[in-house]
């Protein structure tokens, strides 16, 4: 295809350097953009294309949607997930004892939803405030007494909240690092409103999963796919410095990094370890980054060839759940109404619409139990576990489970 070449020279969103290209997944539609009958018709779709920065090695999509057209508007409720409230549960526990946190410590969550975190802190008793964009979603939570700004955050929001006094012993942000197209002045706004002796903690997909088939990250609201390389880098451009990482398996494989103003915190080992780690991989090295796509064609190939397979035989499949990132498997995998008999999705929100690229009716759940499919595509392959768990009946009468990542498994 010629189309790369008449790509304009895109520059990098923290240090400016030209971007190389390495993967490119072509016309996607928004993904987490359900659709109403009468908005099939004028579905957009944009490019999705990720480079890397041979500078300060961050890797990115080369051209992203403006935010205001994919977050003031947001269907995906936090609390609606069992998995997320576990580890909301845990993660306000666990940070509280770590952090020291009391009635007088403030809370600010960037990107807090429906305010899941929020009511952890809230029921011990810390101030805590929210911050998120989507005005429908800042309302249920205002709803339920969290209180919560429907604002992006950004450094001239962060001066705002300082001049109204509130200045926070603890910032979180879960899933909104790799959100933010202008990242610089965001980690401004984090120094402007984090106490001296203050933490700022973020989660967010690590750049591991694109080494392990976990392509389905890619998608226009993710516009960073973060190494510790580059956020070392991001961070000190602001005076800010990582002290602590951990890494755990939500969403396939996630960081969460521990922030603080520099020179305050001692730096854990974790810290240098990972970045040690990361050079021996030559995630600093644009060759690298050239196997990941050879990967998930290889990836492809197995998928249809085993949904060939299943209809051949004359056989049903049904996809179980309809996340941002199942619609970026169906959709660059090109798996739509020839392949799938019908799909279920347990958001209440997303029941009635149809999926983003691929428009398939989403159904209530309930449809596995009165007309059970051979196969079911688990598309939320990240709680496969859990899904099998809750399945037991279906899987115990017949019906098969297709895995699709990290490798193609059925069980
Ligand atoms: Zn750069």
């Amino acid at each position: 295809m010629m189309r790369d070449t008449h790509k304009k020279i895109v520059k990098c969103r923290v240090c400016e350097t030209p971007l190389l290209h390495f993967f490119s997944l072509g016309g996607m539609p928004l993904v987490n953009s359900f659709l109403k009958y009468d908005d099939i018709m004028n579905e957009k779709r944009f490019d999705l294309d990720v480079g890397f920065c041979s500078q300060c090695y961050l890797v990115q999509l080369l051209e992203n949607v403006p935010p205001e057209k994919l977050y003031r508007h947001y269907l995906y409720l936090s609390s609606v997930s069992s998995p997320f409230v576990e580890h909301c549960k845990k993660t306000a526990t666990d940070l509280i004892r770590r952090l020291r946190l009391t009635s007088d410590s403030q809370v600010v969550e960037i990107a807090s939803n429906d305010g899941v975190l929020l009511s952890c802190f809230k029921q011990a008793g810390i101030k805590a405030l929210g911050i998120d964009p989507a005005r429908n979603i800042a309302r249920i939570a205002n709803m339920n007494g969290l209180e919560t700004l429907a604002e992006f955050f950004t450094h001239e929001s962060a001066l705002k909240l300082r001049s109204r006094g509130i200045i926070a012993d603890l910032v979180y942000g879960a899933n909104v690092l790799a959100h933010v197209p202008e990242i610089v002045d965001f980690v401004e706004g984090v120094k402007v409103i984090l106490k001296p002796e203050g933490t700022a903690i973020f989660e967010f997909p690590y750049l591991a999963g694109l080494f392990e088939n976990k392509f389905d990250i890619i998608y226009h609201e993710h516009v960073f796919y973060y190494s510790m390389l580059a956020l070392r880098h991001l961070f000190d451009r602001v005076d800010l410095q990582i002290y602590d990482v951990e890494q755990f398996p939500l969403q396939g494989g996630s960081l969460r990094i521990y922030v603080g103003h520099k020179n305050v915190h001692p730096i854990n080992r974790s810290v240098t370890d990972l970045i040690d780690e990361e050079l021996a991989q030559h995630w600093n090295s644009i060759e690298s980054y050239h196997k990941i796509r050879n990967s998930v064609e290889s990836l492809k190939k197995d998928l249809l060839a085993a949904l060939d397979n299943i209809k051949k035989e004359g056989k049903t499949i049904a996809a179980y759940s309809a996340p941002a990132k199942g619609n970026v498997l169906l959709n660059y995998f090109g798996i739509d109404s020839r392949y799938l008999d019908y799909i279920v999705d347990i958001t209440p929100l997303k029941q009635g619409l149809y999926t983003p690229g691929t428009h398939l009716l989403i159904e209530d759940p309930e449809k596995i139990n009165h007309s059970p499919p051979d196969y079911l595509l688990i598309l939320c392959w990240n709680h496969a576990d859990f899904v099998m768990k809750n399945l037991d009946a279906y899987h115990k009468n017949g019906g098969k489970f297709i895995i699709p990542i990290p490798q193609v498994t059925i069980l």
